[in-house]
């Protein structure tokens, strides 16, 4: 099986370029970060904030996360119910970078995306792909922009979507998930050392789109 590995940072438009770029190369897409989202909304939903000062084994034994692929899109299920649209709030973001920090919460999700890497050619995006999930991946990128362009660009995504942050607040949140990220002690965000290095900072979304297909077939 073929698997493409592409990390990063919040922002850098991983999801959207990796979706169009696994259906170009005829791969499953797998969005890691939804599988945290969704474990971070369960969380929520059981009265937990972000200090996580709760029985995390407990609320784990109770919660079952899975992946459907529904007209060839990814689609996340927390205890049965579709939660694609509702894991997607700021809110969300922050509790899902709390419970990614968890150990117990990595060793729960990481067998399933294994597996999904086993039995399908997958592009699967995240942060710990290329380092932790699948290290003998194919192709390992790492996907990242400036903290202002993908600021930026996560702003007008959420304005598009009617909701009322200011700039501010969302650079501030990217910062603040981006240090939780990459100083958490396990699986911490870095570029693998056989990873590409891709900066959009200076590409619109083709040109990003572009240089992560030649990446990839260049090393097929
Ligand atoms: O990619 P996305 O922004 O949806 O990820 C949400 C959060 O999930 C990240 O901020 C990060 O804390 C966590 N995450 C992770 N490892 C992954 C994917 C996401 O820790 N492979």
């Amino acid at each position: 099986m073929i698997s493409v590995a592409i990390d990063g940072p919040a922002g850098a438009g991983k999801s959207t370029l990796s979706r169009k770029a696994a259906k170009a190369l005829g791969f499953i897409y797998v969005d890691t970060g939804a599988l945290y989202r969704a474990v971070g909304l369960k969380f929520s939903k059981s009265g937990a904030d972000e200090s996580l000062s709760c029985d995390i084994e407990k609320i784990l034994a109770e919660t079952t996360v899975d992946i459907r692929f529904i007209d060839g899109e990814q689609h996340v299920f927390l205890d049965d119910c579709d939660v694609n649209d509702e894991i997607r709030t700021p809110k969300a973001s922050m509790m899902a970078s709390a419970v990614s920090a968890k150990p117990a919460v990595r060793a729960y999700l990481l067998e399933m995306q294994r597996k999904l890497a086993r039995e399908n050619n997958v592009l699967m995006d995240g942060r710990d792909i290329g380092t932790v999930v699948l290290p003998d991946a194919t192709v390992k990128i790492f996907l990242t922009a400036s903290a202002k362009v993908r600021a930026e660009r996560r702003y007008k995504e959420l304005l598009e979507k009617g909701s009322k942050v200011t700039f501010q607040e969302v650079y501030d949140d990217m910062v603040q998930r981006d240090y939780n990220d990459s100083h958490r002690e396990i699986a911490p965000l870095k570029q693998a050392q056989d990873a590409v290095l891709a900066d959009t900072s200076e590409l619109d979304f083709d040109g990003s789109l572009q240089l992560i297909l030649n990446i990839v077939k260049e090393r097929l």
